[in-house]
Formats: structure tokens, sequence, C-alpha cells
């Protein structure tokens, strides 16, 4: 549920203090402290699960409800229609630094396929 050696389950006990941007009864969003796009935007679960190789199927709801804050998020900020990148890293070898789930939301300026 919590790994206290965890930062993002850090931020979610307000171990770490960090802004957020949303919150609800299932996840949290924030600001990427190496921004990477105008906006860019991190939506994690209240729960711990260290990566998507790891989501179970009573997850799913959980999955899906990280993309739809996702997206009202970057509806919110205008980007709906020009097009914005959603992103999950899973694992090193993907980019993954922070192991629990997190939606990279990343909007304001083109994006290219494919993916460095
Ligand atoms: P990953 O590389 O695991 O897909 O994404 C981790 C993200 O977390 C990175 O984009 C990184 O900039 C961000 N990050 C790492 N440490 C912190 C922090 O202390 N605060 C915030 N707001 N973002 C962080
Ligand atoms: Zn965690």
């Amino acid at each position: 549920m919590t790994d206290h050696s965890c930062l993002f389950c850090k931020m979610v006990a307000r171990t770490i203090p960090v802004k957020r941007v949303h919150e609800d009864d299932r996840c949290i969003a924030i600001e990427d402290i190496n921004p990477q796009a105008p906006t860019h935007v991190l939506v994690m679960p209240r729960t711990h699960i260290a990566t998507l190789n790891d989501l179970a199927a009573a997850d799913e709801a959980l999955a899906g409800h990280l993309l739809r804050v996702g997206a009202e998020i970057a509806r919110g900020r205008g980007h709906a229609d020009a097009g914005w990148r959603a992103t999950f890293n899973v694992n090193r070898g993907a980019g993954q630094t922070v192991f629990h789930i997190h939606l990279h939301v990343l909007g304001g300026r083109p994006f290219s396929w494919p993916p460095g």
C-alpha cells in the first residue's frame, strides 16, 4: 500500500511537501520538478505500485482513473485540441527513475514520433 522509502509515497503522505494541482480519493497530481514541456504534470495513485508491470486486474479502474484525470488536466490547460502526450515510462530501459507509477501529462509544444 505504502512504501516508506518511496519518494512519491512520501509526497502522497505529505512527509515531503509538494504543491498538488489535483487530488482526489485515488490519486494526486503534481508539477514535474524538471519540466520537459510547458505543461508537465505527474498523476500518481495514492497506493504504491512500482511499475505498470505490477498492475493487477483489480487496478484496472485505478489505471483508467489516472488517464481520465490526466485528460482533464490537459483539457483544463487548453491542450485538448492541439494535442498532448500521455506517457508511462516502464523500468529503467524506458527511462523510469521513480518506481511508483505515474502518468506524465505533457503539453504546450509539438511532440515528435517516435519518442526518443
Ligand atoms: P520517470 O523518469 O520515473 O518516468 O519520471 C519521474 C519524474 O519525476 C521525472 O520527470 C522527474 O523530473 C520527476 N521528479 C523526480 N523527483 C521529483 C521531485 O522531488 N519533485 C517533483 N515535483 N518531481 C520530481
Ligand atoms: Zn510509492
